[in-house]
């Protein structure tokens, strides 16, 4: 069925599963590859690898690093800890400039319709993290989505009671969108605005 030979059409396969690339774009870099020198390959195929080998997760707040601990945690007023979903909404609240805290991933949210349990994400390591003392207030940047929400509102019903402040990003980033996608205006005013829950 292919109109490519055997190793032309396994790397176009490869590249496909990547998020956004259709086919038409596979092919180009399928090609751009054939074309590249040998260095060069080299150099592409072993970014890949190591990439993989060495990023692994913060043993404090779960965001991506290649220490055991990552810089933001090592480096940051960890008073204040903001509470995101997954690795690159970390890297959205940072493009805003406004945070000086630091984070902690929960690599998901609730959702009873996925079958996502608090237990499945990373409630208890940031509940141990609050029990180490020190922290005046939790921010709950999870997306402003149905799971979003109810997470924030069952994060925020356990760490209330302990005399912490529990605040959550102000509205103006839209309903039910992501906050990767909010621009970095929009996130520095909701983390500016943000409202005690
Ligand atoms: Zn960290």
């Amino acid at each position: 069925m292919s109109a490519f030979i055997e190793p032309i059409g396994r790397l176009i396969n490869q590249f496909t599963k990547l998020p956004g690339v259709g086919t038409k774009t596979a092919q180009r870099y399928a090609y751009k590859i054939i074309n590249m020198t040998d260095d060069e390959v080299k150099e592409f195929a072993e970014s890949i690898i190591r990439a993989k080998n060495e990023v692994k997760y913060c043993s404090v707040c779960g965001n991506f690093t290649d220490k055991d601990v990552c810089d933001v945690c090592q480096t940051r007023d960890c008073s204040t800890i903001c509470v995101v979903k997954e690795p690159k909404d970390v890297l959205a609240m940072e493009k805003a400039h406004e945070f000086k805290g630091v984070y902690h991933v929960l690599h998901g949210t609730i959702s009873p319709m996925e079958g996502v349990t608090p237990n499945d994400i990373k409630i208890k390591e940031l509940l141990a993290r609050i029990a180490q003392g020190g922290v005046k207030e939790v921010i709950m940047a999870t997306n402003p989505d149905v799971e979003g929400e109810a997470t924030a509102m069952y994060i925020s019903s356990l760490i209330k009671p302990l005399g912490i402040k529990v605040s959550r990003l102000a509205h103006g980033i839209p309903i039910g969108s992501e906050l990767e996608y909010a621009d970095e205006i929009t996130l520095s005013r909701a983390i500016l605005d943000r409202k005690e829950i």
